[in-house]
């Protein structure tokens, strides 16, 4: 294992299985896995709760100086998310969160305010860290950068199936139809779109099993980092 600290980008569309194979890599190798979803995730929430409106940017943005979002990692590995000390992981992971995060997102207060947190968790660890923007404006200097996708209805249907495990049971269809509208938003939008970026290797998983996924992502890692 290299004693420098190196950082992943994984990026790509909803349900392509990033956090998983990016926990479980991250897992492999004993380095730190950050799922940058739930940081917008945790936005969303409070944005929920607070009863702001998501499409008026100066509520979002005096709601921003007025709350606190922290991750912490438990011994073995997982990443909590908290907001104003509360832990809120299970709770960001409603489809109605799911919805407002990738519209919240879009604003640019709301990725002004969390780019810093992104980067300092790179500057003191070495990480893999999954979103939509990390190879491109989070961590352009990634030592491995990989665009990870698969066929929409592949990803509908793991996100329906991750669904069902949780209790949350969604007609299929309805499901493939909120993932293609936060896709469209989410590679739309004018600032930080979801793209590949130019030097990031393209992983198509759809006829991969999780742990195919993640042989080949340790293996693009392992050619490019000497570990
Ligand atoms: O990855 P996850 O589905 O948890 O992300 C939720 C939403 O957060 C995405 O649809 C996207 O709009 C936003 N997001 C983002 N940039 C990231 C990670 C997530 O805009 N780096």
């Amino acid at each position: 294992m290299t004693d420098r600290i190196f950082s992943v980008a994984i990026d790509g569309p909803a349900g392509a299985g990033k956090s998983t194979v990016a926990r479980r890599a991250a897992e492999a190798l004993g380095i730190c896995y950050v799922d940058t979803g739930a940081i917008y995730r945790t936005v969303a929430f409070a944005v929920a709760q607070s009863g702001v409106d998501c499409a008026d940017e100066r509520q979002v943005e005096a709601l921003l100086s007025r709350i606190h979002i922290r991750l912490r990692w438990t011994d073995d590995g997982v990443q909590h998310s908290f907001l104003n000390d509360e832990d809120v992981s299970s709770l960001i992971r409603s489809p109605e969160v799911s919805q407002l995060a990738s519209r919240v997102s879009a604003l640019a207060s709301v990725r002004r305010f969390l780019l810093e947190t992104q980067r300092e968790v790179a500057r003191t660890n070495s990480v893999i860290m999954d979103g939509r923007d990390i190879g491109t404006v989070v961590l352009p200097q990634a030592d491995v950068k990989i665009y990870l996708s698969a066929s929409a209805e592949t990803r509908a249907k793991r996100r329906w199936l991750e669904l069902r495990e949780k209790g949350l049971a969604e007609p299929y269809e309805d499901v493939l139809r909120e993932m293609l509208e936060r896709d469209e938003r989410d590679m739309n939008r004018k600032i930080a779109p979801l793209r590949r970026a130019e030097d990031a290797v393209l992983l198509d998983t759809s006829a991969l099993t999780p742990e195919e996924s993640i042989a080949a992502i340790l293996n693009i890692i392992r050619e490019k980092v000497a570990i």
